[in-house]
């Protein structure tokens, strides 16, 4: 995406927490974004400074719906992400994934736009391989509570290889670890947003669980990184492609680490461990570094030290405004 190149991005999604940080991205990149996003989850506040650039552009749209514009390249972001939002309307969920990727995949054949899927590595659901490489199949409940959005993207995923194959589309599928860092909405619901707001507040670090099962977390600077060097990458490299970062820790770490972090005693409580939650979950990017050049720079140490500063300043200008 140099700027000699057709540049006019969408990016669906695009004022949710990863959807921001891409615009923002693509913007300092000389590109012209075009923003939808029905703030089911995303938030005006997290594009609020690209709003006065002229190069942006924000649309009020559910994907579920036919969208008639001119665009060079799509990146298609929207879908809620954390459990708690994606299980409150899961109907909406799964058409969200599927009718949103047909309709973009409609766009993307009218115009000859290149387009890539945020996928998930939930599409592994609760992995029987580990760690996970793209060649594994998965092992997902079709008809559980996560299934709305597990299934749905696997379909998405079907549906961007099928116009790949049927119509030569040029398709590009990501599979998106765990994700963390500034912007998440602090009623996210996901457990980084959750353990860093509860230690800063003084409320109790909900485990779910023992706490055993492990996550791997992806600064999402990095992700960024990814996400563009895929799109960069000539139209043979279709994925689906791993995007995360391989460090594995286990949640009663990630707990001990946001209280040493954020200097907080606050107690460590239980709670039941939702339906299906899976038990492990690790990349393989062995892919990502051959085809993309790209790996993660940021250690979870890090990226914590960076998204509780930015919890900790969103907190206090929200109480000072609640008080005033
Ligand atoms: P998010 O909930 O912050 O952002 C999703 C955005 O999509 C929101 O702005 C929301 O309003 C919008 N949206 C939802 N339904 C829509 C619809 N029907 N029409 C238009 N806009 C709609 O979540 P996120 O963490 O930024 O995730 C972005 C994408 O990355 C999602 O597709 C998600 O599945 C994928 N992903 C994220 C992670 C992660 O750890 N954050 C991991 C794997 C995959
Ligand atoms: N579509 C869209 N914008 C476009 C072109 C198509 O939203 O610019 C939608 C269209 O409504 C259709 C879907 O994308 O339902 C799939 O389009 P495609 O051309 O693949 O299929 P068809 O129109 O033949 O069903
Ligand atoms: N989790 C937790 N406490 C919380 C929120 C989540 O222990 O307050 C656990 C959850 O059960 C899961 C892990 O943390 O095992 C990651 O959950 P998240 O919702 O962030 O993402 P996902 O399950 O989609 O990987």
């Amino acid at each position: 995406m140099s700027l000699t190149e057709p540049n006019r991005i969408l990016v669906t999604g695009g004022a949710g927490f990863i959807g921001s940080h891409l615009c923002s991205r693509l913007l300092m990149r000389g590109c012209e974004v075009l923003c939808v996003d029905n703030f089911y989850t995303g938030r005006r506040e997290n594009i609020e400074h690209l709003l006065g650039s002229p190069k942006f552009e924000l649309l009020r749209h559910d994907v579920n719906f036919p969208l008639y514009v001119e665009v060079d390249r799509i990146f298609n972001l929207a879908c809620p992400a954390s459990p708690v939002h994606y299980q409150a309307d899961p109907v909406q969920t799964t058409k969200t994934s599927v009718m949103g990727a047909i309709n973009m995949l409609g766009l993307a054949k009218r115009v000859k736009a290149p387009i890539l899927q945020a996928s998930t590595s939930e599409v592994y659901g609760d992995p029987a391989v580990h760690p996970q490489p793209e060649s594994y199949w998965g092992n997902v409940n079709p008809i559980g509570p996560r299934s709305c959005y597990d299934e749905g993207k696997r379909c998405a995923e079907t549906l961007f290889f099928d116009y790949n194959r049927q119509h030569n589309l040029q398709t590009k599928v990501i599979r998106i670890f765990n994700t963390y860092g500034p912007r998440m909405h602090p009623g996210d619901g996901r457990v980084v947003s959750n353990f860093i707001v509860q230690a800063l507040t003084g409320e109790p670090i909900t485990i779910y669980g023992d706490g055993s099962q492990t996550r791997s977390f992806c600064y999402v600077d990095d992700l960024v990184d990814g996400i563009i060097a895929m799109m960069d990458t000539p139209a043979d490299v279709i994925g689906p492609v791993n995007l995360g970062n391989p460090g594995e820790f286990t949640m009663l770490e990630l707990a001990e680490l946001v209280r040493e972090l954020v200097g907080s005693s606050v107690e460590i409580i239980h709670k039941p461990l939702p339906a299906d939650d899976p038990k492990q979950r690790k990349p393989i990017i062995d892919q990502a570094k051959q085809l993309l050049g790209w790996e993660p720079k940021v250690q979870l140490r890090e990226g914590l030290t960076r998204t509780i500063e930015y919890f900790d300043g969103t907190l206090q200008t929200r109480s000072l405004n609640f008080a005033r």
